[in-house]
């Protein structure tokens, strides 16, 4: 059981107001908050070691270059990551899966065939659809059900030895899917296609083992952990990564530079151009910490709890339907009511201290699935209560009464 008292006492913003009322903090999907823990990180790496990493022989660079490094092990152990220098330090998921969808345009030839499930974020999506247009390579859609789960029959039946790369999110950011990736992968692998998973939304909730998956590439936001904004993770497979050329050309990923001709550094150097962000990866590292001192298990088994209770309570609500009803999902709850548009749902929300998001969720094609403009979405982390749930759900009917 988790010590929930304790632990809100962790994190300095969930004490503040919003208009008069106190903070019920509901989109954590979209990010999350950060513990005392980890700001005290980020004000010790600025007021005691901040240095430029990598190239100092003095001590405050060494000092830096060292917590860096250590970070990038935390990283490898979490993920149960073969090889340290198979975690590349981005700024996020985004960076991350355009660093793979750019360094494919050499690797893909017109005709090959890439796999895309109909519940992407956009930042899974735009970048293969760049490539697509660099390449002369076809984008196929997994499709969904109303429950929002992928037909995992129509996915194998997809595959051939056609498709190059297979890349699903592990669980969705507008519907909580938890999605069956071993079952992709290992389908994926029998065609000798690769997998990229954006684990942006599972890292919180899920220890995903690399190692067991056997993905070949994932990717992870720190924002989304309890860490900082600006910095995350992608992890790919040695073998891959030393197929996909540099990303980005600059310092820190050169061997030697001529001007005749530039040799690339060693893994994970080749894709870290210029001076990357020191403090959020050191920060990155102290979330890791600061969850696994609480346990993702534990975590796992709260928010469940808190999922079901919130699903029940909101479904007592008169037109209420919720988007998103697939058997195995995470603490994410997207709904509408019948004749109310989401943002007016979102704007009294908002005025009674409660924060939702409200729209499409960076899944436009989730939204035009169901014909709907976008949805309300409630996301709970370890940190929320029945308590607020119980405020988010009187409010919500509030606001029913008052737009209908
Ligand atoms: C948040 C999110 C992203 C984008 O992450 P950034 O940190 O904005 O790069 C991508 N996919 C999913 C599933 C997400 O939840």
């Amino acid at each position: 059981m988790l010590d929930v008292t304790k632990i809100r006492s962790d994190f300095p913003i969930l004490n503040r107001e919003v208009n008069g009322k106190p903070l019920v903090y509901l989109d954590n999907a979209a990010t999350s908050q950060t513990p005392q823990q980890v700001i005290d990180v980020i004000v010790d790496y600025y007021s005691q070691y901040n240095a430029n990493i990598h190239r100092g022989v003095h001590t405050l660079s060494q000092e830096a270059t060292d917590r860096y490094e250590q970070a990038r092990q935390k990283i490898q152990k979490h993920f149960n990551i073969a090889e340290a220098h198979e975690v590349i330090f981005t700024s996020g998921t985004t960076h991350s899966i355009n660093l793979v969808a750019n360094g494919y345009t050499s690797l893909l030839r017109e005709g090959d065939e890439l796999l895309v499930s109909a519940m992407e974020h956009h930042s899974n999506i735009v970048p293969w659809q760049m490539l697509c247009e660099r390449t002369g390579a076809i984008l196929k859609v997994i499709p969904m059900n109303e429950d929002g789960e992928l037909l995992m029959e129509v996915y194998h039946n997809l595959l051939s030895e056609k498709t190059k790369l297979v890349f699903c999110n592990h669980i969705s950011n507008a519907l909580g899917t938890i999605n069956p990736i071993e079952e992709m992968i290992s389908a994926a692998h029998k065609v000798g296609a690769a997998v990229l998973i954006d684990g942006a939304q599972a890292a919180p909730h899920i220890k995903a083992d690399m190692q067991a998956l056997d993905v070949d590439f994932y990717t992870v936001s720190a924002h989304k952990l309890c860490g900082p904004t600006g910095v995350g993770m992608l992890y790919g497979k040695s073998e891959w990564l030393a197929k996909l050329p540099p990303y980005q050309g600059g310092g820190e990923m050169i061997a030697e530079v001529t001007f005749e001709k530039t040799t690339y550094a060693d893994l994970p150097h080749k894709f870290e151009a210029g001076t990357p962000n020191i403090c959020g990866g050191i920060a990155f590292g102290a979330a890791l910490d600061y969850l696994n001192s609480i346990g993702l298990e534990a975590i796992a088994t709260y928010e469940t709890a808190l999922l079901k209770y919130a699903t029940e309570q909101l479904l007592q609500i008169d037109g209420l339907k919720i988007y998103g009803t697939a058997s195995d999902k995470t603490s994410v709850i997207s709904f509408n009511i019948e004749g109310i548009h989401p943002y007016d749902i979102g704007t009294i929300l908002d005025k009674l201290g409660i924060a939702v998001r409200t729209g499409h969720h960076c899944a436009q094609p989730i939204m035009d699935f169901y014909k709907i403009p976008g949805t309300v979405r409630a996301s709970f982390s370890f940190y929320n209560t029945k308590e607020e749930v119980d405020t988010l759900v009187t409010a919500v009917q509030r606001a029913r009464n008052m737009l209908l």
